[in-house]
């Protein structure tokens, strides 16, 4: 029997159902040769409706995602790292009040910022993520040192804080990561709870902003990242998919960069971001096909709701959500740059 699996396997990749496929198409057909380089990113996935935003809001968050782009775009074009590129495209959402990361982290249940954040390099699988931290200004820099100067994967809390501290990166005051509408959040969401059970009152729509990049630069190597604040109203040190490799983020240069966003109970019992890394290198499905069972297979039949963006050594880029918006973006080498929140 045992021949029989790889085929079975492949047979449930193309016969992915065609009508749960997503209208979010590829952009573009599959490539050739790959561009110079190219950067992918996301703002959240979650009730990301028209009817719900302003023109004003609209402007600006797709103004802090452009100054994201540029901002990975202009390493990447003069020859940078992808590590390097994702991590000042990340500095900038991080550092925005529109996105759950950062600046704009939500609020756990006792009124404080949980963040938490990962890093993965695709040519040498070398990964390091951050959880719980409270005063790190730009997490996604501390998930890198973790990668990069020690020889752990993943530290929390006052560990991670100190450690951070050891490597020199800004602390800020709590009040930094104060804005006015997360604090709103958390008060509706801890009146939710009075009439609602403790389990209910953390429901998907009140966890999405997280950001995430991954960059492909001129020499093929990808890198990839995550940010988040995690969810409104967590407690008991809760940690999301995002500081956990394999689960919000990872990265392969034979074969693709993810991050993800979503409801991260789901994408961490699903493996989420590695299980579209393992269906090309196992299964030989391309980014798009990997990327869209993920989230419009497995996801959906389960019942977990989120989006991620993929990034292969081709230059493809993937970006499927399952919710009834993602911000998302991309720019690739030759000025090809698209932002979009909706579903087409
Ligand atoms: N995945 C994040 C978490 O569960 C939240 C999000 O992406 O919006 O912490």
């Amino acid at each position: 029997m045992r021949p029989l699996l790889p085929l079975l396997l492949l047979l449930t990749l193309c016969t992915c159902d065609r009508a749960q496929m997503p209208d979010t198409p590829p952009t573009g057909p599959d490539a050739e040769a790959p561009p110079a380089y190219a950067l992918v990113i996301h703002g959240g996935a979650g009730t990301i409706l028209p009817e719900n935003m302003t023109d004003e809001r609209a402007a600006a968050i797709r103004a802090a995602m452009n100054a994201a782009l540029d901002a990975g775009e202009s390493i990447l074009k003069n020859g940078g790292t992808a590590a390097d590129a994702v991590e000042a495209t990340i500095w900038v959402m991080e550092d925005s009040e529109h996105f759950n990361a950062g600046h704009g982290a939500v609020f756990n249940h006792d009124g404080e910022n949980e963040m938490d954040a990962s890093f993965m390099t695709g040519h040498d699988q070398q990964a390091g993520a951050v959880g719980g931290v409270k005063y790190v200004k730009n997490p996604i820099s501390a998930a890198r040192a973790v990668l990069e100067e020690s020889e752990h994967v993943l530290l929390t809390g006052a560990g991670a804080e100190a450690f951070s501290a050891r490597q020199g990166l800004r602390a800020m005051d709590p009040e930094y990561f104060y804005t006015e509408s997360r604090w709103n959040s958390l008060q509706r969401a801890l009146e939710g709870e009075k009439v609602e059970q403790e389990k209910e009152a953390l429901d998907v729509d009140k966890k999405h902003g997280t950001v995430g990049c991954v960059a492909l630069d001129k020499n093929g190597n990808i890198a990839a990242g995550t940010s988040t604040g995690g969810m409104t109203n967590k407690r008991y040190n809760r940690l999301g998919d995002s500081p956990i490799i394999g689960a919000g983020t990872y990265a392969d240069n034979a074969t693709c960069g993810v991050s993800c966003t979503g409801w991260g109970e789901y994408f961490i019992r699903y493996a989420v971001a590695y299980d579209v890394h393992a269906r090309m290198a196992y299964g030989g499905a391309s980014l798009r096909e990997a990327s869209d069972a993920v989230i419009h297979g497995t996801l959906v039949e389960k019942g977990g709701t989120g989006g991620l963006i993929a990034l292969d050594r081709m230059g493809n880029v993937a970006m499927p959500f399952n919710t009834p918006g993602m911000y998302r973006g991309y720019a690739k080498a030759g000025g090809e740059r698209e932002i979009k929140f909706y579903k087409e």
